[in-house]
């Protein structure tokens, strides 16, 4: 069995400061922002604040200037974004793009869409989504159905995705479709395409979660014609592309962060003098300091360029499993005590009917354990 290596990661001394100046920030930029919102640290989206961020230079900090980032560390990043999602800030705007789109164009298309488009999403203007489900392929996304077919005119894509997160908001799409012809082997003739939300024949429907909430949609493409210098990569090439974007997707602070205000609420309605209070929440901020040190390392590889496949699977894997008990611990320590309404039975039910979602989105835990199981050469 090989090992999978996380190696400890520690801030420097620039990142603290920063820390300083973004937590400054947001005292004041969220001053009303309340407990019932902070909630939503996933999905709450506020275009005006993605600017805000823009302005001040916390999206794409360690992009090339060229493409209006600030060349600053992966490490610095990470503590912008833990600070972010550590206060529940409507990140989910600009968040596809920043944490996965740009660096897909940036890496593979930087002469032509990514001086054309990055810079928007740099100053916090322009909005993602992915477009990888369909009704009948998640997981296997080799079973795709999705298909571009090339015309003298450009790309003309006819397809169905589901689960588009913020489709709705979104400027652009990046699809994964189908473009060699049939009878070849199921991982090659994938593409990805660049495709602008405004499209004719491109519809948005709403898909309303289990909390009564429109976050992902339905995404339908009928005849929707694409410019030919909008395929991003190689043709045929999506099923790579593709695998070291959902690295990319993995890889973040936010994967163990999504249900922190519940844990915030708990600290403060928790009684000091209790001793069952002071276990079961020292226990969850044991593993949350445990994750923190993990995706820590996960960002530390980032910044030397190591592929961080397997141990942001592993990350992502832990902090689902760590987010997913929260609730039915703070159902046991104050499901008598919360009072109704009150900011803590508030993050409770919500955070209830969230979390089941979180061993879904950006892989499955049975597709991520695979993923983990491979790397330790294990099959
Ligand atoms: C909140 C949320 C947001 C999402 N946002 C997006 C988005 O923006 N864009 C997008 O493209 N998709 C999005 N998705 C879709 C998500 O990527 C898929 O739900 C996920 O990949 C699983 O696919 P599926 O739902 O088709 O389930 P399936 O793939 O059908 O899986 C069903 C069950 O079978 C298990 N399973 C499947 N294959 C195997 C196997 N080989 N071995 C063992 N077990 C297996 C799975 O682990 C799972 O438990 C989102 C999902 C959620 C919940």
């Amino acid at each position: 069995m090989q090992a999978l290596n996380i190696a400890p990661c520690s801030l420097p001394p620039e990142c603290e400061a920063l820390r300083a100046e973004v937590r400054a920030f947001l005292a004041e930029a969220m001053a009303d922002y309340p407990g019932a919102k902070r909630v939503r640290n996933w999905t709450g989206a506020d275009p005006a604040f993605s600017r805000k961020l823009g302005e001040r230079g916390w999206i794409g900090m360690t992009w090339p200037r060229r493409y209006g980032g600030r060349e600053r560390s992966a490490l610095e990043r990470y503590v912008v974004m833990e600070e972010l999602l550590s206060a529940g800030a409507p990140v989910a705007a600009h968040w596809i793009a920043e944490r996965q789109s740009a660096l897909l164009l940036m890496r593979l298309s930087p002469e032509v869409l990514a001086p054309r488009i990055v810079p928007a999403i740099a100053r916090g203007e322009c909005f993602f989504c992915i477009g990888m489900s369909e009704p009948d392929s998640g997981s296997d996304l080799a079973s795709i159905r999705t298909r571009a077919v090339r015309t003298d005119a450009g790309w003309v894509i006819n397809g169905r995705k589901v689960w588009t997160s913020g489709a709705h908001r979104s400027h652009y799409m990046i699809c994964l479709v189908r473009t060699g012809t049939s009878g070849e082997q199921r991982h090659a003739g994938m593409s990805q395409l660049l495709v602008d939300m405004k499209t004719p024949g491109l519809t948005v429907r709403p898909i309303v979660n289990q909390l009564g909430e429109h976050d992902f949609n339905e995404v339908t493409f009928d005849d929707v014609l694409v410019p030919h210098d909008c395929l991003i990569g190689a043709e045929g090439d999506g099923w790579n592309q593709v695998g070291a974007e959902l690295a990319f997707e993995r890889s973040g602070p936010e994967r163990y962060l999504s249900s922190s205000q519940l844990l915030l609420e708990m600290l403060d309605a928790a009684d000091p003098a209790n001793p069952r209070d002071a276990v079961a929440l020292g226990r969850v901020v044991a593993s949350y300091a445990t994750l923190r040190q993990m995706s820590m390392g996960v960002s530390g590889m980032l910044a030397r360029g190591e592929n961080p496949a397997q141990a942001a699977s592993l990350v992502k894997d832990q902090g689902a499993l760590v987010e997913q008990a929260m609730p039915d611990i703070a159902h046991d320590l104050f499901g008598g005590r919360a009072a109704p309404d009150s900011p803590l039975a508030h993050a409770m039910a919500y955070t209830a009917l969230a979390v089941p979602s979180f061993s879904l989105r950006g892989g499955t835990r049975e597709i991520l354990r695979g993923i983990i199981a491979k790397g330790l050469g294990l099959r």
